[in-house]
């Protein structure tokens, strides 16, 4: 996605050799515009899948996996971090690492939400090594539910995350590929 790319040079920060701030475009503030494009764009790509539902991890993935459910017609279901202890029989929880944040969270899914018959198509805003992405991927497979496969905005591909995803056998669409943050510039795959 070329306006995409054009957006994450003129707006996107590098603060390390691994880490790019989005804030202004996917993790503080949202472009309706371009998000509804992202939508789009995935809706495209899963068009002929049969898709039933989208499921995304609260909060930065809500806005464009919104945008893809718009366009696909389906509903959206977001995992909620987990901040009460609670027990929900219906509640299908994995541990994740956060990358940026440096600590462990909890994650969850209400079975009321998901079911055996669904078809699922995972939306994430930024994959890195992989591992928000692989805990809701463990909880759709518990579920029942087909995964269909995961839609990223960005893909650091220099980091493990989405070759290991494929590894597994899952789809993986990204709109923008991430080859290199080294010395504050910014680099993009095919
Ligand atoms: P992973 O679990 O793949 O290592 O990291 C995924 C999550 O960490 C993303 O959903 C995103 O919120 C955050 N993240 C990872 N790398 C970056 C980055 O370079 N910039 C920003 N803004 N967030 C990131």
């Amino acid at each position: 996605m070329e306006v995409l790319k054009k957006r994450i040079l003129e707006e996107g920060v590098v603060i390390s050799d691994e880490v790019l701030k989005l804030d202004a475009l996917l993790n503080h503030q949202v472009d309706p515009q371009l998000t509804m494009e992202m939508g789009r764009e995935f809706a495209g790509r899963f068009a002929d899948c049969g898709i039933t539902r989208i499921v995304t991890v609260e909060s930065s993935g809500i806005a464009v996996a919104f945008a893809t459910a718009y366009e696909l017609k389906v509903p959206l279901v977001f995992a909620r971090r987990k901040k009460t202890l609670l027990a929900d029989p219906d509640a299908l929880c994995e541990r994740v690492p956060s990358f940026t944040k440096g600590i462990v969270t909890d994650i969850m899914l209400s079975r009321q939400f998901i079911s055996p018959e669904d078809k699922i198509l995972f939306i994430d805003d930024i994959i890195a090594n992989g591992d928000a992405a692989r805990g809701l991927i463990k909880i759709i497979e518990r579920s029942g539910a087909e995964l269909v496969g995961l839609g990223v905005v960005v893909e650091k591909s220099f980091q493990a995350g989405a070759r290991t995803i494929k590894e597994q056998g899952i789809r993986l669409e990204s709109l923008v590929r991430i080859t290199s943050l080294r010395g504050g510039t910014i680099e993009f795959g095919e």
